[in-house]
C-alpha cells in the first residue's frame, strides 16, 4: 500500500487527487490531509478516507475541527506547525496542492523527509526554485511535475540525453480573452476572468490563466524542472488544450503528451508512477475534437509573458517579486479592488522599484516575498 499526504485537500487539485485515491482505497493510505481553513470539507474527506492527521492552517478554525473529527479517532492540528508536521508525515507520496507561496515551507518539510513529491503548487518552484532543487537532491525526494504541461514535458523528456532535445513547447489554452482586444480586457469582470474555457480550478490560477501570468509562472517551472537553456523554450497558443505540451528533438521528432483537459490524469501519471493506474476518463475522441488549432501568443495584450520572460532571463530574486507581486495583485482584483489590466501593471510597477540580491535560502525568499508584497500592496492602495 502506498502512504498518501495531501496538502492543499480541499481545493481543485486536492479534491481531483482524493478522487483517485478513494476509487481504490486498497492501494493508498491517507496520512494527513490538510485545508486553509475549510473546516467541512477538510473533515468529511478526512473522515471518508479514514485519514490519521487533519489540519488547518487557520489556527482559529481548529476548535471547529475538532468538533468535526470529535470521536473518529482522527487528529487535528492547526497553524502553520501542524501543517509542516503533516508535510513530514512520512508518507511515500506528498501532494503539493496549497495555493501560492504559502506552499513553500510545507513543500520542504515534505522535501527534508524524502519519498516522492508531487509540485501542482507551482509558485514556490518560480520563487524558490534552486533552495527547493538543492533540497531534493540532497534528501533524495523524487520531485514529479503535477501541472498538466509539466507532467507532460516529463513524459515526453529524455532525461538521460537532454543534449539531445531542440526545444521544450509549452502549450497555452490562450484563457478566455484570447481573442479580446486591450480595449474589451479593460472591462473584464471577475466572473468573465474566472470562467476558464477548458479548465475547472481554483480563483487564482483562473485569474493566472485569464493573464497569461499562469503560461508565465509555468515558464519558469519549466526551466526549473528541465536541463535546458531558456530560450529553448517555447510557448505556442492551443485553444482546445489537448497537446498538454511537446519535446522536439535535434531529428525533427516532436513528442507530445494528449489527454482530456483534467488534472486526474497528470494526477494518475504521479500516483502510480513509474507505473500506470485507471482513471475515470473516457478515451480521448479525437474524431469528436475534430481540431487541434496553434498560434502565436502576444505578449503585447498578455504583458506577464514578458514580465515572466524577463524575470527568468534575469533569474535572483525576480521571479520571487514576480510571483509575490502576482499573488497580491490576483487578490486584489478576486477583492473587487483593482481592474484586469492593472493585474501586470502592478506586477510590472512591483519590479521595477525592488532589486534584492539573489535568494539562498528558503528564509531569503520569504523576506523578499515579504517585502515585494508590502510595495505591490501600496500600489494597489495607490490606484484606487
Ligand atoms: P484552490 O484554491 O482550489 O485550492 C487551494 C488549497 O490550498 C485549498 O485546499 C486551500 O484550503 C489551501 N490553502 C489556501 N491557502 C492556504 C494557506 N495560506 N495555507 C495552507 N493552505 C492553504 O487551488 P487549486 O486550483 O487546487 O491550485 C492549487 C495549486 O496547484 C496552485 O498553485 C495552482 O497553480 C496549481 N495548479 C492547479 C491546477 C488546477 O487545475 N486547479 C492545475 C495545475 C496547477
Ligand atoms: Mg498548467
Amino acid at each position: 500500500m502506498k502512504s498518501v499526504t495531501i496538502l492543499g485537500a480541499t481545493g481543485s487539485v486536492g479534491t481531483s487527487t482524493l478522487d483517485l485515491i478513494e476509487r481504490e482505497p486498497d492501494r493508498f493510505r491517507v496520512v494527513a490531509l490538510t485545508a486553509n481553513c475549510d473546516v467541512g470539507r477538510l473533515a468529511e474527506a478526512a473522515i471518508r478516507t479514514k485519514a490519521e492527521f487533519a489540519v488547518v492552517a487557520d489556527e482559529g478554525c481548529l476548535p471547529d475541527l475538532r468538533d468535526a473529527l470529535a470521536g473518529t479517532g482522527i487528529r487535528a492540528g492547526g497553524g502553520a506547525e501542524a501543517i509542516a508536521e503533516a508535510a513530514a508525515s512520512g508518507a511515500d507520496w506528498t501532494m503539493g496542492a496549497i495555493v501560492g507561496c504559502a506552499g513553500l515551507k510545507p513543500v520542504m518539510a515534505a522535501i527534508e523527509q524524502g519519498g516522492t513529491v508531487v509540485i501542482a503548487n507551482k509558485e514556490p518552484l518560480v520563487s524558490a526554485g534552486d533552495v527547493i532543487l538543492a533540497a531534493a537532491k540532497r534528501t533524495g525526494a523524487t520531485l514529479l511535475p503535477a501541472d498538466s504541461e509539466h507532467n507532460a514535458i516529463f513524459q515526453c523528456f529524455d532525461s538521460a540525453r537532454p543534449e539531445r532535445v531542440r526545444r521544450i513547447i509549452l502549450t497555452c489554452s490562450g484563457g478566455p480573452f484570447r481573442d479580446w482586444t486591450i480595449e474589451q480586457m479593460r472591462d473584464v469582470t471577475l466572473e468573465q476572468a474566472v470562467k476558464h474555457p477548458n479548465w475547472s480550478m481554483g480563483a487564482k490560477i483562473s485569474v493566472d490563466s485569464a493573464t497569461c501570468m499562469n503560461k508565465g509562472l509555468e515558464l519558469i517551472e519549466a526551466a526549473r524542472l528541465f536541463p535546458i537553456a531558456h530560450d529553448r523554450i517555447e510557448i505556442v497558443i492551443h485553444p482546445q488544450s489537448v497537446v498538454h505540451s511537446l519535446v522536439d528533438y535535434v531529428d525533427g521528432s516532436v513528442l507530445a503528451q494528449l489527454g482530456p483537459p483534467d488534472m486526474r490524469t497528470p494526477i494518475a501519471h504521479t500516483l502510480a508512477w513509474p507505473d500506470r493506474m485507471a482513471t475515470p476518463m473516457a478515451p480521448l475522441d479525437l474524431v469528436g475534437i475534430g481540431r487541434l488549432e496553434f498560434e502565436a501568443p502576444d505578449p503585447v495584450r498578455f504583458p506577464a509573458l514578458r514580465l515572466a520572460r524577463e524575470a527568468l532571463d534575469a533569474g535572483g530574486a525576480r521571479p520571487a517579486i514576480l510571483n509575490a507581486a502576482n499573488e497580491v495583485a490576483v487578490e486584489a482584483f478576486l477583492k473587487r479592488r483593482i481592474c484586469f489590466l492593472e493585474i501586470a501593471a502592478i506586477v510590472e510597477h512591483t519590479l521595477s522599484c525592488y532589486d534584492p540580491a539573489a535568494p539562498d535560502s528558503v528564509d531569503a525568499v520569504l523576506a523578499i516575498d515579504a517585502k515585494a508584497r508590502i510595495l505591490a500592496g501600496e500600489r494597489v492602495q495607490a490606484r484606487q
